[in-house]
Parts: structure tokens; sequence; C-alpha cells
């Protein structure tokens, strides 16, 4: 596989929690509460994700602190015999052109459910309106994983929701990542908190459990919405990725202090890094085989918390090459 830089360690990094709510729609705090509650906390941007309204300006935005645009939208089926329904995050792209994209506080009414192309038809409406579109907590929504790789059109999963794994142990969404990355999808990961209230000074709260970090040369919105869609970031719960890059035909990581690197990968088995004696490492390297579907990195600390890189597709990038 030819030598990439994903992440580099000199480079700006950009911390940010896309996915919460404000009493725009059901959440406790007004927008400029969330706003200070994430921007005191040492992070450089959030979306105020309200369902089905939209979120559109930048009234909020300083130099050191910005606010994507965007919002939640939700199909909801009979949640009693069907036990799921959908959540899509929308994120404004404005590289989409969009000839008529959301305004602010415009109001997208829910679609009335009627099969799968339902859910099709609003992504392909919120892209149509200018947004990169992320299916959201698919755990809690019940989603079946055959239905998320039918699915087509959005740009990432929420492989872990903060709300929904302290209150309900549904946040970790990773194992419907893997099944649609085995069957040829290529998505990313993002992991958020999906705040909507409560304390925020609390050792467990629904602040600051998840996240992502965004690699870019600035902070604004059109800058991290490319690097989201350039996979130049990563998601957490809590470690640090400080370096990612393939060299030499290897992957290597460079991460905070871990109790295990894991590369997972497909068809192959992976690899999982540990010191035999049981301290922490900080690095590791895959070399890769060039016919995986894909390679992607977790770095475990010893408390299971994780920092999940976006897929590299050693396999795809090898056809590519071949075409060329
Ligand atoms: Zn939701
Ligand atoms: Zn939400």
């Amino acid at each position: 596989m030819r030598d990439a830089m994903i992440l580099n360690a000199g480079r700006q990094k950009y911390k940010g929690n896309i996915h919460s709510h404000s009493i725009r729609s059901d959440g406790e705090y007004t927008v400029e509460q969330m706003r200070e509650a994430y921007r005191t906390k040492d992070y450089d941007f959030m979306c105020l994700s309200d369902h089905e309204i939209y979120f559109q300006s930048d009234a909020y935005d300083t130099e050191a602190f910005i606010m994507l645009d965007g919002y939640e939208m939700a199909c909801e089926m009979e949640r009693e015999t069907t036990w799921q329904q959908y959540h899509l995050h929308g994120l404004l792209d404005r590289s989409l052109l969009a000839e008529m994209p959301f305004q602010h506080d415009e109001v997208h009414a829910k679609p009335d459910y009627e099969s799968l192309d339902t859910i099709q038809r609003l992504i392909d409406e919120m892209r149509s309106k200018g947004n990169l579109v992320i299916m959201n907590h698919p755990e809690w929504s019940k989603n079946r994983e055959e239905d998320l790789l039918k699915l087509e059109g959005y740009a990432a999963i929420e492989i872990y929701n903060h709300q929904s794994e302290i209150q309900e142990a549904v946040g970790y969404g990773v194992s419907y990542w893997d099944y649609v990355l085995k069957w040829g999808k290529r998505v990313n990961a993002i992991a958020a908190d999906d705040a909507h209230g409560g304390p925020t000074d609390m050792a467990v709260s629904e602040f600051y459990g998840g996240w992502i970090v965004v690699e870019s040369e600035r902070l604004g919105q059109q800058a991290i919405i490319d690097a989201i869609k350039a996979g130049q970031y990563y998601s957490s719960n809590g470690p640090k990725i400080y370096d990612l890059r393939i060299e030499n035909n290897r992957l290597k990581v460079v991460c905070s202090p871990v109790r295990s690197i894991r590369f997972i990968t497909f068809p192959n088995n992976g690899l999982a890094e540990m010191d035999p004696t049981g301290v922490n490492i900080t690095e590791a390297e895959y070399f890769i085989q060039n016919d995986e579907q894909y390679v992607r990195v977790e770095c475990v600390d010893a408390c299971g918390k994780v920092a999940w890189s976006n897929p590299i597709y050693p396999k795809y990038e090898l056809q590519l090459q071949e075409e060329l």
C-alpha cells in the first residue's frame, strides 16, 4: 500500500462533540449554556443537533470555538412492533452546493415509515439539502445490520453514543460498523455525547464522554467538514491517537498510554499488541498484506476506554492502482 499520512503528530488537531441537544428540542439547557459547557472544557467545536430543527448560524462562533451547522432527523417506526427507528445526523457540507439548504430554525417534518426506501429517500433528501449524513446510535435504534448495508449515502456510523451508554447500556455500535465494512462499505466512525441535560460536573454525566479529534489546518465549518469527509480524525471516549501513517507497507500508530493496541481486519484476523508484563504501550505497527477489505485501529486503555481510527482499505486501494 502506498505511503500515506493519516494523522500527523505535528499538525493542528481540534476536539469536538457533534451530537447534543438544547431547549430548541428535548434538551434541558439553552444554546448559550450548551456552548459554554463545551467551550470552557477545552473543546474547539460542537454541533447542536436538535431534533428536526436545523441550526445554521455563525452568531455563536469565536476564533477559538465554533458551532457546526446541522441537526438530527428521526424516522420513527412502530417501535412496539419493529423495535427500531432511525436517527440520522445532518452536518452542513457547503461543498455539496445545495440549491436550497435548510435555514436556521427551519423544521424538517418526520416522514411516515413505509419501508427501507423511506429511509433511503430521507438520506437522499438530506444530502440534496447539503448535508453530510451520519447514521446515529444504531444499537439504541435497534437497526438491522443488513439494512445499514443496503442504505447508501451516509458517511459514518456513530459507534459510541455516551448518553445511550451511561443510561441504557446501548452506546456502542462498533459491531454494526464492522458488519458493513466486512461487506464492502467504506464508512467512518463517530463518537459523541448526545448530551441532553443533567449535571455537567459529575464523574458520570451526559457530557464529555465521547468526542472526535479532527486534524485540520484551521478551525472553520467547511475545514472541519472536509477533514471529517477525508477521514482525518479519530473518535474516542478516552485515549488519544497522536499519529497514524502508512510507511513501507506498515500501518503505524502512536497514542497516549494504553493497555492494548488492536488492528482489526477482514477477512484475515488482525493483531493485538500488548506488553506481556502488563505495562502500558504507546505505539504499534501492523504489516499490511494488501488483501484486507479494511484495517482499523483501536487503542484501549486499562479502563476499557477506546480511541478508534477510521479504516484504511488496502484491497480497494490496490484495485484502484491496478486500474490506473
Ligand atoms: Zn438520536
Ligand atoms: Zn440525539
